[in-house]
């Protein structure tokens, strides 16, 4: 497994930050994005069927957050039949994914764009702090037109690729006893590319996804806790060190991926963090597996209380 700190690129960034976001032109422009962010009713929006070729797995039904209250998220769609009945008998622990940094390189594609584009040199340990302005040292606004600029590339569509040995994590996670859902604060913006990237990589094994749509300029945003909580995940697993203390505070489990050690951006406070022992570093999917495997007695335990309880 190669070292992130050797590639050049990465970090996700500023364009998750609220001021570049809310400076986002896609989202004026996009009927989709618009539907989906001015749509209140769960039923009129963001179910998402994904059609591919018979060759290859899907994900056969995806749901993007459309913003509405935790009250209008409707239950769990499951894949099938067999599968909801399954869940019946045996609660399946959720486990929430995020993409950037944990199912995909977004930071290598980045900085390669940025180096063909503009000739900008930057590499995975350059991001103390996943705010490209500050890494990049110029405006805002500058960096949210490189970022933009970014989406509408090859590299952005074609160009990210996986982290090593997420695939067989999680294909082996899916088949046991774990229900895996995408939990990005990604924007609706680039709600589309992002679909069709997890569907061309890691097509069957997410349940649903969901759009934080974190400081779009459009829509309403939801935190990725609120968004763990409502829809059951136990788990989080992401890179952002701020969602992982969001999620510990408000008691959800995470898995804080700092891929080798070498995310310089994905570290914890050395103070202050709201039940840290929630919190528990891994440095590559292997690591995912083994604490979710010391995990899931107790959060199935719960599971199997709460049911009983209701
Ligand atoms: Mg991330």
């Amino acid at each position: 497994m190669g070292r992130p700190g050797l590639h050049r690129g990465m970090a996700r960034t500023s364009f998750f930050n609220e001021e570049v976001s809310s400076r986002c032109h896609f989202s004026r422009t996009c009927p989709l994005v618009r539907r989906l962010c001015t749509s209140n009713s769960p039923s009129s929006s963001s179910i998402f069927s994904l059609s591919s070729p018979a060759s290859r797995r899907h994900t056969p039904q995806i749901r993007a957050w459309s913003g509405g209250s935790a009250q209008q998220i409707p239950g769990i769609i499951t894949s099938g039949t067999d599968r909801r009945l399954l869940a019946t008998k045996s609660p399946r622990l959720r486990v929430a994914v995020d993409v950037d940094e944990v199912l995909g390189r977004f930071l290598f594609a980045l900085n390669q764009f940025c180096k063909d584009r503009y000739g900008m040199e930057y590499g995975v340990s350059d991001y103390w702090i996943y705010e490209f302005a500050k890494i990049w040292n110029c405006s805002q606004e500058h960096s949210n037109h490189i970022v933009h600029e970014f989406f509408k590339s090859q590299h952005f569509t074609e160009g990210i690729p996986v982290i090593p040995g997420a695939l067989e994590a999680l294909t082996r996670l899916s088949e046991a006893q774990y229900e895996l859902v995408v939990v990005t604060s990604r924007q609706h913006v680039i709600q589309d590319v992002t679909l069709d990237w997890l569907d061309r990589h890691y097509g069957g094994l997410f349940q649903e996804v969901y759009f934080g749509n974190h400081f779009a300029l459009e829509g309403k945003s939801r935190k990725k806790s609120d968004i763990c909580k409502t829809i059951g995940a136990k788990v989080l697993i992401d890179d952002n060190p701020s969602y992982a203390q969001e999620c510990a505070a408000a008691g959800i489990n995470v898995l804080l991926y700092d891929w080798d050690g070498a995310y310089p951006w994905s570290k914890l406070p050395a103070s202050g963090v709201v039940n840290k022992e929630l919190i528990r570093v891994v440095r590559d999917w292997g690591e995912v597996e083994q604490e979710l495997a010391l995990l899931a007695p107790q959060l199935q335990q719960g599971e199997e209380e709460q049911q009983d309880g209701s």
